[in-house]
């Protein structure tokens, strides 16, 4: 009989659980898993494709350090001493903020991520640059400002909704929702639902879509706050909800009630009467946001998602079924970070706070090249590849040249990794227990930690792994007594006891102890990412528990507790000496708590519904002061002032050298990031090519797969010419995730040599990809 082994997709956020084949350790086929509970058997050609993720030449495979010779493989011993060591000195010369990290979680593998900020914490350093400040931030902070909290930001509640709008979201191509493409049909089919597209160009979901508002690149912002006028001129506004949930309405509405709509809509190159009729349903039916890199990766982004949000919040669309609603989840993304508070750092060059404990990518090769003292010249990359994935990468290239040291953690020879001075295999997604926090779902909380399907390559590591070698060596890693070992080696009953025991006793900061976990845990569970899995369970705070009951798997009391077989109470009494029985009376339950879960996680490969949110009780997850929305923020107020119809029809002239509007990412079935390096699953089909417009095509004597020369004010590419009607006049479109080298050739142009660092966010920094003033040259081959 065929052996089918479980997992999941790693190639986007949303995960489909899939089933492999494996043959002589290979992977041979990919199916659709019908027993996961969010994807229930969906799968794309990436996630078909996916043994060209695994099993390609470009693999790597030991420890490499650069030399005069070139890279040459060093033992892991060598690697840990000498990063760890050279660390340390960084740190003890120039300060911890010399020290940064970047990436973490793009395989979906999200456990690293514990052990690197555990390093990172530890030598003293908050600079922890993720790619989700690539994209995401901006969203984050108005979510924060709105709802109280950056790390909960809302998500659409689709399939409780008649109306979905989708903004800047290519759902049917990037799905970013479970099902995406059966899903959005479907809805679009329903004669009840109505689906609404607002995108500058034809995209396959304004194609399937029942109402498409093809606005002018770069105006969204302006388009919504034209809505929301609309609306409050109309008197359309849900007043009860507003009253009931919301504070300071009477503050913004004076910024809208007096609005030129028309005079906005005629920027915005969209129908007023199209228009009228949108927001006359928005008023009227139970709709949800989805918006994506159109609108983040834009003009005014974190002003474009705050209106969007705000439009959602004057609807009475927030916080309730069917509307944008919080949803539970295993782990949060990253933390609430309060940007005026002591302990959050800004960026020393560039002076940007964290949002959600992130900074943005985009500012590092300033903040590498700055001539402050304390500037960064120590970088660990892990599971990224800055000099394809983040824009501008010549200054990247100039930047990462300046430092004192590179490390890249990866499972492939990037373009980053041939920069580094020391390059450090990890364990792909399929090699090893992993997880994603990303799977977000509503009112049911996802969970899937993935078990290896291929036997790794022996001297590979987990990247947790990889960290506590290092932090070894820099002295972040705590002095471990012999008896927290011999726990662990008894079981999770008398370690969970002996842990809490070492954390009073030591005071250990909460920060450090993956590393204690993935040290001493670790090898007894046969995997560092088990012992976070565990230890984070453990750990989780009281809103996951809660709702852990809704599936099934409710918190046990202390009474429940100290009847269950095992040694748990035994185990708890024996450490009465450093924890009062209070302490036990809360850390017991946990315990078992945690057990019960990783259980059911171990046992469920193919994923579970580990929660349950009371969809009736959404709102209850505000948390701004006197739990309210808050609909005043005085940034945003600020910034709205730049947003009328005479400043934005300004704003918006293109200078003659740069007529044409270059969405740099777009998103395609062809490309998945750059993780997929070898260009083998695409053969034979057209891959990486500027899409035009006939018109425009036209007009500057372009033909169908010719090649044209784009130039912008970074830099100049040549690729070929796809002339299609899907785009919009004025606007040209080129994929992400080209440029790639493998064996030694590119494939493809790297669309972020296109785009400048400073196209950027004013309060994310996050980089406006889709806005990038160009201009398109004929070669003349
Ligand atoms: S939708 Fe995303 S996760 Fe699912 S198979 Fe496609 S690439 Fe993979």
């Amino acid at each position: 009989m065929e052996q089918w082994k479980k997992t999941s997709c790693v190639l986007c956020a949303q995960n489909c659980g899939f089933e492999v084949k494996v043959e002589n350790n290979r992977i041979i086929k990919v199916r659709g898993d019908k027993e996961n509970p969010r994807s229930q058997g969906y799968i794309c050609r990436k996630g078909l494709n996916i043994a060209n993720f695994q099993h390609h030449d470009d693999r790597l495979t030991h420890p490499l350090k650069k030399t005069d010779r070139g890279f040459v493989p060093i033992s892991w011993d060598q690697a840990f001493k000498e990063i760890g060591e050279k660390l340390k000195e960084i740190v003890d010369r120039h300060g911890p903020r010399a020290f940064a990290i970047n990436g973490f979680g793009s395989m979906w593998c999200h456990f690293e991520a514990a052990f690197g900020r555990a390093l990172l914490e530890g030598l003293g350093s908050k600079y922890f640059y993720n790619p989700q400040a690539q994209e995401l931030t901006g969203f984050y902070w108005g979510a924060g400002k709105m709802l109280g909290r950056q790390n909960r930001p809302p998500i659409p509640d689709e399939h409780s909704a008649d109306m979905l709008l989708a903004a800047g979201w290519n759902g049917m191509v990037s799905h970013q929702a479970p099902r995406a493409p059966i899903f959005l049909k479907e809805f679009a089919k329903n004669p009840d639902k109505l689906l609404v597209v607002i995108d500058p160009r034809l995209s396959e979901t304004a194609r399937t879509a029942n109402i498409h508002i093809a606005l002018r690149p770069g105006t969204d912002a302006l388009l919504v706050r034209a809505m929301i006028a609309l609306i409050i001129q109309e008197g359309w506004e849900d007043t009860k909800y507003i009253k009931a949930h919301t504070r300071g309405f009477e503050k913004i509405r004076c910024q809208f009630e007096n609005f030129d709509v028309r005079g906005a809509l005629a920027v915005c190159e969209v129908e007023y009467p199209a228009i009228y009729e949108l927001c006359r349903e928005l008023s009227r039916r139970k709709w949800c946001v989805h918006f994506d890199l159109g609108v983040m990766m834009n003009r005014h982004s974190t002003l474009a998602t705050w209106l969007y949000l705000l439009l959602a919040a004057v609807c009475g669309r927030l916080c309730v079924s069917g509307g944008n609603v919080i949803p539970g989840c295993v782990h949060p993304l990253g933390e609430h970070s309060k940007e005026d508070h002591r302990n959050t750092w800004r960026t020393l060059a560039t002076d940007f706070p964290a949002i959600m404990g992130y900074y943005p990518p985009n500012v590092l090769p300033e903040e590498i090249l700055s001539e402050h003292p304390q500037r960064i010249r120590a970088l660990i990359n892990s599971s990224s590849n800055p000099l394809r994935s983040y824009a501008d990468t010549a200054a990247f290239e100039k930047a990462f040249e300046r430092l004192d040291l590179l490390v890249t953690v990866e499972v492939a020879m990037t373009e980053t990794a041939e920069m580094s001075d020391f390059v450090l295999p990890g364990r792909t997604a399929y090699e090893c227990y992993d997880t994603t926090f990303f799977a977000l779902n509503y009112p049911e909380v996802y969970f899937q930690m993935r078990q290896p399907v291929i036997t790794p390559h022996p001297d590979t590591l987990e990247n947790g792994e990889i960290f506590i070698g290092i932090a070894e060596h820099a002295g972040v890693m705590p002095k471990i007594p012999d008896w927290l070992y011999r726990a662990a080696e008894k079981g999770l009953d008398e370690y969970a006891a002996a842990l809490g025991a070492f954390a009073v006793k030591t005071l250990t900061p909460v920060s450090i102890m993956p590393l204690v976990l993935g040290k001493t845990l670790g090898p007894q569970l046969g995997s560092v990412n088990l012992a976070a899995l565990w230890g984070h369970l453990f750990s989780a705070p009281r809103g996951f528990r809660k709702h852990t009951a809704g599936a099934g798997y409710p918190m046990p009391s202390v009474l429940e507790t100290l009847k269950m077989p095992g040694k748990l109470s035994t185990a708890f009494s024996g450490v009465f000496k450093y924890i009062n029985p209070g302490a036990l009376a809360a850390l017991a339950p946990q315990a078992a708590h945690a057990k019960i879960l990783y259980e059911a996680a171990m046992t469920h490969p193919q994923g579970m519904w580990i929660g349950k949110v009371d969809p009736d009780r959404n709102m209850a997850q505000v948390r701004t002061s006197g739990k309210k929305i808050q609909l005043f923020e005085p940034r945003m107020s600020e910034w709205l002032k730049e947003i009328t119809p005479e400043l934005e029809k300004d704003a918006l002239e293109l200078k003659p050298e740069f007529p044409l509007v270059l969405n740099a990412g777009r998103h395609k079935p062809e490309n998945a990031n750059n993780i997929m390096r070898n260009p083998a699953w695409n053969e034979g089909r057209r891959t990486c090519t500027l899409a035009i417009n006939p018109f425009d095509a036209k007009r500057l004597g372009l033909a169908d797969k010719e090649i044209a020369r784009v130039v912008t004010e970074a830099g100049s590419e040549e690729l070929e010419v796809e002339v299609t009607e899907d785009v919009r006049q004025g606007q040209v479109l080129i994929p992400h995730g080209f440029g790639l080298k493998y064996k030694g050739k590119v494939h493809g142009i790297n669309v972020n040599r296109l785009s400048q660092k400073q196209n950027r966010d004013r309060i994310a920094g996050t980089p406006l990809h889709r806005f990038v003033p160009c201009r398109v040259e004929k070669v003349g081959r």
